[in-house]
């Protein structure tokens, strides 16, 4: 569902990503993994279509949602408005926008938020309400940027379940940015590392030894234990 080849982008003088190659297939999840400021979120807005100010390719078929790392909720709609934000643009009939909002947040298991405000929402609730507004488009590539950080050990854990069962349910292409080395090896097909512009390693961590493919992985990000 996406496809990048070559993928340049300047800020000024400075090149952060460079001649960059990855392709997320339909189904597939990928983690990406990278030191802060390695290019990670302007890639994924790359391919979110937020920016076009680039050079190479970057093909992305189908629909696609971002999830971001903080929810962006707008406070002064309820709850399940949030969610249907995105439909209008993907020309979605009104009349059908509770349903979906409705559907959508019972997936999440808020369906009893549906009418909160969002600032009475707990910051992991806020989370999956922004988890519920990527999800309701039906994307073909879902672009996750850190979407658990600021969750709790324990919320995290039972947000991965529930992403992963989404996925499995809906079966989008995932790409999934993170620092977690292990939330990475636990959810993802394949985990790549973004470093100096480009992807220089990549894991498939399906039935691998997960200690070792860990030292491996934080040897690529260049961290010894
Ligand atoms: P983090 O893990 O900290 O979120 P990241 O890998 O997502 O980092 P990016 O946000 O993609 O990093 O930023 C990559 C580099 O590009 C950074 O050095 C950043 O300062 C720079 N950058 C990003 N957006 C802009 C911009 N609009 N103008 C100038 N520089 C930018
Ligand atoms: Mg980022």
């Amino acid at each position: 569902v996406a496809e990048v080849t070559g993928l340049t982008k300047r800020f000024g003088d400075r090149t952060v990503l460079d001649g960059l190659d990855l392709t997320v297939g339909r189904g597939e999840f990928v983690a990406l993994l990278g030191r802060s400021g390695s290019g990670k979120s302007t890639l994924l807005r790359v391919l979110a279509g937020l920016d076009d100010d680039v050079e190479g390719r970057a093909d992305v078929t189908g629909t696609v949602s971002v999830a971001f790392q903080q929810p962006r909720l707008l406070p002064w709609r309820k709850v399940w408005r949030n969610v249907v934000l995105g439909l209008r643009q993907d020309g979605v009939a009104k009349s059908r926008n509770r349903a979906l909002a409705d559907k959508a947040l019972a997936e999440v298991h808020l369906a009893e938020h549906a009418d909160d405000w969002p600032l009475t929402l707990s910051g992991g609730e806020a989370q999956r309400v922004s988890l519920a507004r990527a999800l309701v488009r039906e994307p073909d590539l879902l672009l996750l940027d850190e979407p658990f950080g600021a969750l709790d050990a324990l919320t995290r854990i039972s947000v991965h379940g529930l992403v992963q069962d989404l996925w499995r349910r809906h079966g989008p292409g995932v790409l999934l940015v993170t620092h977690d080395v292990d939330e990475a090896l636990r959810l993802a097909d394949r985990v790549l590392v973004l470093d100096g512009g480009r992807i220089v390693a990549g894991h498939r961590p399906r039935g691998a030894d997960h200690d070792d493919l860990r030292r491996r992985v934080l040897a690529d990000l260049g961290v010894t234990e």
